[in-house]
């Protein structure tokens, strides 16, 4: 059934993980097997990069860069906008594609590609608008201006659960600034990133491709980017562990990092909410993508007085959802993306129950070939220790709070700051979550759950989620150097600050 669409993304049984201006074949690491979650079976196989190849790889982009830097950026957006193109022509086969890797259902496989495509086009705009300032100059006769320039070739690590849109965020906006980009995605999603290789390439052979390069491999290869000086920007999306090794290593060279990490998202349900347009979007954001978006929804924090009423219309819904294959229509729950997530999910699900959690619905690992677990709601109290964690899974746990300060004060009181939501008719409580002394993460929603966020915003978290923006708003600025530039057209010699340092006469 997937075999034409394998092929016209050209997957073979075994791939080159490869790719610095041409495909290295072999490319001399280890290899590397694609497993379909919903079955547990492999895909294909990728032979991966070796530091030698990955080194070419770095060198491709080194090299595209002297030359890319100088393109007008309207012209570099006319390449971005062709691959935007080429990415439409790919979408059915791209987006089955991501479904068949991941495990995600098949809407969220095509929005996937939509997003790549979203992205493409904001920076095709993006690519007239890197403006920069002009500032006010103290000094007679100067003139005085910031302009933003290339960076330099960006490293970009990706994760598993969005495979090709984070490599978008990032490629879309780096080419259009004027920055080739080295890209290793997650060992576990290789073939997604091989077929967007192969795609890219239609646009960029002959000529320009050394801009978009593809080394595939595991953490080895990921701390080999983050240490090479040669990508002054490393783009790293992934668990606050990985989080932590990669920026330790590009701060040992002083590098820049731009970080996409975990997240403990909440949404706070007050007295006054919608519940029916609640139920939908804690529907949506705890169970879609079977838990695995960095903004799934883990912490419901509901008012007391509509607790009970809502879990059990969440519960019933939770318990009508139906497992299947992702790729047939109407399926809204695939599976976790490995066994040893599964095994994680068990893991935590017993541990909350030990911390003193009531399990209100799921819990267990599904019977049927593949990874797949029930969406688990839990009733929790706030210092159970496991509600601090991201626990890569559908697990909902349920506080419940009397006052609205104590709901926020609840939903901050985590190590992450991804993605927030708030529930409420009342414009008082919505604006006091959007305050400063509301929601503290990098994403605050009202009436609208914490996932599913569109590309023309910066998207990223506080804390332990990394600090980083990415996708659109002024995120662009990370892929740049800013120059401050001050020019003199006088014939004197001010200096700032009324400072004299005059020579005797
Ligand atoms: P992961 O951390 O296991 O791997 C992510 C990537 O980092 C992979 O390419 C992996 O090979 C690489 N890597 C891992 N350890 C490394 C190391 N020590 N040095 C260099 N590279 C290393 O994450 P995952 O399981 O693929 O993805 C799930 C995690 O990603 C979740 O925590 C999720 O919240 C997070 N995530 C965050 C965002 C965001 O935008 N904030 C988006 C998607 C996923």
């Amino acid at each position: 059934m997937f075999d034409d669409v394998l092929s016209r993304l050209g997957i073979k049984p075994l791939n080159s993980g490869l790719y610095a201006g041409r495909w290295m074949e072999p490319p001399g690491g280890e290899e590397l097997f694609s497993l379909n979650p919903a079955s547990g079976e492999s895909i294909a196989r990728v032979a991966g990069a070796s530091r030698a190849t990955c080194d070419a790889a770095l060198a491709s982009a080194t090299a595209a860069f002297k030359s890319w830097r100088l393109v007008p950026p309207p012209q570099r957006g006319e390449v971005v906008r062709q691959i935007g193109n080429a990415l439409r022509e790919a979408k059915s086969d791209l987006g089955l594609l991501v479904t068949l890797e991941t495990g995600k259902i098949k809407s969220e496989g095509l929005g996937e590609v939509q997003e790549m495509i979203d992205m493409c086009d904001f920076a095709v705009g993006l690519s007239r608008q890197l403006y920069g300032l002009t500032i006010a100059s103290e000094r007679p006769s100067h003139r005085m201006f910031e302009q933003w320039h290339p960076l330099g070739p960006s490293g970009c690590i990706t994760a598993f659960n969005f495979p090709v849109a984070v490599w978008a965020w990032n490629a879309a906006v780096a080419l259009v600034c004027g920055d080739p980009v080295v890209w290793k995605p997650s060992e576990l999603t290789p073939l997604t990133a091989i077929a967007v290789q192969t795609i890219v390439n239609r646009v960029l052979e002959p000529g320009l491709g050394g801009l978009l390069n593809l080394t595939i491999g595991g953490r080895d290869i990921g701390q080999q980017l983050a240490a090479d000086q040669r990508l002054p920007l490393i783009s790293a999306t992934g668990s606050t562990a990985m989080g932590r090794a990669v920026a330790a290593t590009v701060a040992q060279r002083l590098g820049r990092t731009l970080l996409e990490l975990g997240g403990n998202n909440g949404l706070i349900l007050t007295e006054s909410a919608d519940l029916d347009l609640a139920l939908r979007a804690v529907l949506f954001a705890a169970v879609g993508t079977a838990g695995q978006r960095c903004t799934t929804l883990r912490r419901l924090i509901v008012h007391e007085s509509v607790a009970d009423k809502f879990v059990k219309r969440l519960a019933a819904a939770y318990m009508s959802i139906q497992p299947g294959d992702p790729w047939e229509d109407g399926v809204l729950l695939g599976p976790l993306i490995r066994e040893s997530a599964v095994q994680q999910f068990e893991a935590a699900v017993t541990e909350a129950q030990r911390q003193g959690g009531a399990l209100i619905c799921g819990g267990s690992r599904i019977k049927r070939p593949g990874f797949y677990v029930q969406p688990t709601i839990i009733a929790a109290h706030p210092d159970m220790a496991i509600v601090q964690q991201e626990t890569f899974a559908p697990i909902l746990y349920v506080l419940t709070y009397r006052a609205l300060d104590e709901a926020i004060a609840l939903h901050n009181n985590v190590p992450q700051g991804l993605s927030s939501a708030i529930f409420t008719d009342r414009f008082l409580e919505a604006e006091q979550f959007l305050s400063a002394a509301g929601s503290d993460c990098g994403i605050a929603n009202v009436n609208i759950g914490t996932s599913g966020a569109e590309i023309g915003g910066a998207f990223g978290g506080e804390k332990e989620t990394g600090g980083g923006r990415e996708a659109g708003s002024d995120a662009w600025k990370a892929y740049m150097r800013r120059q401050t530039c001050t020019l003199n057209y006088g014939g004197d010699l001010p200096l700032a600050q009324g400072v004299k340092f005059d020579i005797a006469p």
